[in-house]
């Protein structure tokens, strides 16, 4: 497959054996032992488009789970060995299939929005490992998603929607997460924050100090500029998305990721007034501020782009998605049809590479290795770098944790997947873990520090720009 194209080529049931996906989809109600049900999917809602008000059992429109999407499980189980909240509490009703199931019934009338039915949804990550595995290609991130605006339309309990508001309120927006993250840091610097963790403070608060442990020191933020020129034999114009918590606490990838692009033969755009892609709002549920952001986010790029580069995995996931939930026709699908995975366009770049003598492992994002089906492009940058010897992660595709905000909304589910991660990562004997989103970055690097594991984390882009040199 050609550079740049790994991605751009993931399908839903990308995978699936020859002859699987012409299995006829299940007509009937299905129970979990495989039995017949009477009743069957509202086929008034099943002809109707996304955005059309409509009912479907428990749910009503706009944007009901896909019936056709929740029939073609066809209950094999195969997904079941690869979804990290299946192997950690092996229960059917956290695995996909019991997922699934319960959305089903709920679409069939079978079953109404009950806090059990919530909480097996919000203890799913999102992390789309069951998609890559399914040989029946179920959709099921675009099922999550729409079930859980159904959730969200019904209304929180008071803790979870206070939460809600604070991290909704604060991460997709720059301006508001600059100024709470200098106040972070001085708290850092002034010694309070060694206080407060010598005293266990934070210990009855198990939400805040997930967010107060997942940051070692707030960086300094630069300004890039609004257009960093291509070197050499020019290839192209490219626009780069800075992204919501990589352009304030990864900010070195972003400025490493134009310095690249532009030596590689790239013009880089980088619009000041672009805003956050919506990822957090579509894997929450929030389909709406999705859309708004999504159309803002197209508004602020040029129309005359090549493509737009992503170097945060759960970004480029949710951008890959405008088509879905806006239409194929708006704007925004436009931009998602030219978005890359950075590794994608820096694989085959002709730049000069000094040895990076270390011994590295790498970690596959799950918006990356599932959202967007992108495995080989980073192993294969990496593997460029005379000196730097790749060894393979065991489980490198199961999640970490992080999962965009689940981290500090489930942060026990979330800490379990972490020490499976950094047990993995000890047994490699590296030095350098790798990996493609600033999510994941964060998770892992606390989960380092707190085993006392001397591993630098670092994103492909980092570990490149080194063997290129200054
Ligand atoms: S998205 Fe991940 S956690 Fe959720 S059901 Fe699928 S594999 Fe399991
Ligand atoms: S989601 Fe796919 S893999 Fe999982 S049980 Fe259904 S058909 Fe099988």
């Amino acid at each position: 497959m050609p550079a740049g194209t790994e991605g751009a080529h993931r399908r839903l049931g990308a995978g699936r054996p020859a002859g699987v996906g012409a299995h006829p989809p299940d007509q009937d109600g299905v129970r979990p032992d495989g039995g017949a049900q009477p009743r069957t999917l509202c086929e008034s809602a099943v002809t109707r488009p996304a955005t059309v008000a409509a009912r479907l059992g428990a749910f009503s429109g706009p944007d009901l789970p896909d019936p056709d999407g929740l029939r073609s499980c066809v209950h094999c189980g195969i997904c079941l060995p690869q979804c990290p909240t299946y192997q950690i509490l092996g229960e059917e009703m956290d695995s996909p299939r019991g997922r699934l199931y319960l959305v089903r019934a709920a679409a069939e009338g079978r079953l109404d929005i009950t806090p059990t039915f919530t909480r097996h949804l919000d203890l799913c990550l999102g992390c789309r490992a069951c998609e890559t595995a399914c040989p029946s290609g179920v959709p099921f991130g675009r099922l999550l998603e729409a079930t859980r605006g159904q959730i969200e339309r019904r209304g929180r309990g008071p803790a979870r929607r206070a939460l809600e508001t604070l991290i909704f309120g604060l991460f997709p927006h720059p301006r508001r997460l600059g100024p709470a993250l200098r106040l972070l840091a001085l708290y850092q610097r002034s010694g309070l924050q060694s206080l407060v963790r010598a005293r266990g403070l934070l210990r009855p608060f198990p939400r805040l100090r997930a967010m107060e442990q997942l940051l070692a020191a707030v960086p300094r933020v630069g300004r890039l500029p609004a257009l960093v020129p291509a070197v050499g034999a020019r290839r192209g114009r490219v626009g780069l998305l800075t992204g919501c918590v990589q352009r304030l606490l990864y900010p070195q990838v972003n400025a490493e990721t134009a310095r690249l692009l532009s030596r590689a033969g790239w013009d880089v755009v980088i619009p000041a007034g672009q805003g956050c892609c919506g990822a957090l709002h579509l894997h929450g549920g929030r389909l709406d501020e999705f859309r708004r952001l999504a159309g803002a986010l197209a508004q602020a790029f040029p129309e005359a782009l090549d493509h737009l580069v992503v170097n945060a995995a759960g970004c480029g996931s949710a951008i890959r998605e405008y088509g879905h939930w806006l239409g194929e026709a708006a704007p925004a699908a436009a931009l998602a049809r030219k978005t890359r995975d950075v590794t994608e366009l820096l694989v085959n770049a002709d730049l000069p590479l000094r040895p990076v003598e270390a011994v590295a492992t790498y970690h596959d994002a799950c918006h990356l290795v599932h959202g967007q089906g992108i495995r080989s492009a980073p192993r294969a940058l990496l593997a460029r770098i005379p000196g730097l010897r790749l060894v393979e992660l065991p489980e490198s595709d199961l999640c970490c944790g992080s999962a965009g905000v689940y981290n500090l909304l489930e942060p026990q589910m979330a800490d379990r997947l972490l020490e499976r991660k950094v047990d993995n990562i000890a047994a490699t004997g590296a030095t350098l873990l790798v990996a493609g989103n600033p999510g994941c970055l964060l998770q892992i690097a606390k989960g380092c520090r707190a085993r006392g594991l001397v591993v630098e984390v670092l994103h492909p882009v980092e570990v490149l720009a080194r063997a290129v040199g200054p």
